[in-house]
Order: structure tokens, then sequence, then C-alpha cells
């Protein structure tokens, strides 16, 4: 009997490695010799829940029709998670319940461990910062556009998201730089400059956990690099959770969550998801991957 307890807890962790569940300590025997002292390149430990956890959550916005239908997956800290699928598969909604504009139906979600219905609603929203695809620049200069919701931000801070955002060309090239006007809509700004100032916005409050709908209009290849170098530098101080609609964003993910009807049907980093997945690899050859721009040689305009 023990044999096969031990067998399906074999199975259940490998599933659960597979969903990116959380691991669970192996308490179940010593080990026969001292494991080799690893060298920790981050200061994480074991014992770090993850910023945000779903565990066999369902949701459905009409009862009777459910879009998240037990769905697990987790998004590290200090760490880029890709989340994927076809139109429809439920990412959209990930977001809305992290947020807790709804709440789910079944399941958890948990915040560093912590269940989200022990913390409020402000609580949880404190924790995360949102970019979704409909970024906005109001008139006024760039730094009233990164500080608005933070008025008392520190010069330091301020300087701190511009260089982390990737817009210190932007303030460079604006006559008066942070003080330089943004026009009636950032019509001096392209579509990827105008998300980097959503994103400075966002990462001014300091979040634990990014989430990031990535645009799906073409971005030159200035844009998408800088957007790849922002999303590696706010993952050195928070947790980066995104709806990736870009080859170049998935190739540099620590991992990608492949979303299918609502359940989160794999989990890996892309080469070997391409191996594993058929979901994915559809995923990755149709259009909702995109290749790079900087490997197309087709006339682009200049500015997304
Ligand atoms: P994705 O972001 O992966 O494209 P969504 O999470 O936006 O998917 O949508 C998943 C499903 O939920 C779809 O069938 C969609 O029509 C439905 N849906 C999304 N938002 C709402 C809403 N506010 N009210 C009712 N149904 C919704
Ligand atoms: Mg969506």
């Amino acid at each position: 009997a023990v044999g096969l307890i031990q067998r399906g807890m074999g199975a259940y962790q490998r599933i659960g490695q597979a969903l990116c569940l959380p691991a669970e300590p192996a308490r179940t025997h010593m080990p026969a010799v001292r494991p080799r002292t690893r060298v920790l390149t981050r200061p994480a430990g074991p014992q770090e829940k993850p910023a945000l956890a779903l565990e066999d959550l369902t949701f459905g916005y009409d009862p009777d029709r459910p879009v998240l239908r037990g769905i697990s997956f987790t998004a590290p800290h200090r760490s880029q998670t890709a989340l994927v699928g076809r139109s429809g598969a439920g990412k959209s909604t990930v977001f809305a319940l992290a947020a807790r504009f709804y709440e789910p139906d079944g399941g958890l979600l948990l915040f560093d461990g912590r269940p989200a219905t022990e913390l409020s609603r402000e609580e949880c929203r404190s924790r995360i910062a949102i970019v979704d695809q409909n970024t906005h620049v109001v008139h006024g200069t760039l730094r009233a556009n990164i500080t608005y919701a933070q008025p008392h931000a520190s010069e330091a801070e301020i300087e701190r998201v511009v260089e982390l955002a990737q817009l210190s060309d932007v303030a460079a090239r604006l006559p008066g730089g942070l003080s330089g006007m943004l026009g009636e809509r950032g019509g001096t700004l392209s579509g990827g400059e105008r998300q980097r100032v959503a994103l400075a916005r966002a990462l001014l409050a300091r979040p634990s956990l990014l989430l990031l709908d990535e645009p799906t209009s073409h971005l030159d290849a200035v844009n998408e690099t800088a957007l790849t170098a922002v999303m590696r530098d706010a993952a050195q101080e928070c947790a980066v959770l995104v709806i990736a609609h870009r080859l170049s964003t998935v190739q540099h993910a620590d991992r990608i969550v492949v979303l299918d009807r609502g359940t989160a049907v794999a989990c890996g980093p892309h080469e070997e998801l391409l191996a594993t997945s058929p979901v994915y690899r559809e995923l990755a050859a149709g259009q909702i991957l995109r290749p790079a721009t900087t490997r197309s040689t087709g006339p682009h305009p200049t500015h997304a």
C-alpha cells in the first residue's frame, strides 16, 4: 500500500510540476547523502511562496457557462511568466480575478501563499499593477504622466522607473526632459513608448506582481527590444505575468503557461513546449505568436 501511495504521490508531483503548481517540500524520507550546497543566485528561499497562485480555480461570468475550469498555475517572484492561449481562452479573465473585479466560483486564489479572501480587495490591488492594451497618455509633462497616481514620488524614484521603463531616450529627446510636454494624446510618442510610460507609472507603485497585457499591434525592432528589456528588469524586482502575443516575449520568459478553454494544459520554457505541447505548437505556428520583428524583412511602419 505504501508503494502505491508513493507512486501516487510521485505522479501527483509530476503533474504538479507539469502544471507549475507550487512544489511541495519532500518530507517522506531523509536524504541518504547531504545534498550538494547549491549556489543561490537569488535571495529567494525555498519557502518563498509565489506572488500569485491559482489552485483549481473555476469561474464564469454566467455561473452556467464556466470560463475558467479548474485552472492551476503560479507566478513566482523575480520571474517572468507568460500566459498564452487562443482568443477566448480566459487570459484576461485571469487578470480580472487577480484584481478581484470578480470572485471565483471555486478553488483558490493566493497572494504570497495567502488566500485572497483573507485580504481586502484594496490590499490585493495594492500588490498588483495592471498594464493593459489601452495605454493612455494625458496632455501634460512626461513626469506628470508617470506620477499622476503617485504625486509624492521622490525624484530618485521617478528616475529609477524612467530608467527601468527604458524611457531615458524619450526624456532626453523631449525639450525640457521630464518636464517636457506630451501632446494632446501623446502624439509625440510611438505606441511602444506610450506603453512604457504606462509601465513606468505601474512600476512607480512598486507592485509585487505586474500584470501586462502585451500589445497585439506591431512594434518596431527598437520598441520590441525595449519592451523585452523592461520585462526582464521588472522581473528583477517583482513577479511579471504577461499575456504574450509575441514570439520574442515567450522566448525570453522564464516559463510559459498554456491556457486552453479555461485550464492550464502545459507549462514550461518555449523549446520544451514546442516539443511537448500540441496546443502550444499550434499557437506558435499561427497568428497568435508572431515572429520577432527583428527577423522580418518586409516594410514596416516605424511607429506602432
Ligand atoms: P482571452 O483574454 O483569452 O481572449 P477572455 O478572458 O477575455 O479571453 O474571455 C474568456 C471568455 O469569457 C470568452 O468566452 C468571453 O466571451 C467571455 N467574457 C470575457 N469577458 C466577459 C464579460 N465581462 N462578461 C461576459 N463574458 C465575458
Ligand atoms: Mg484578452
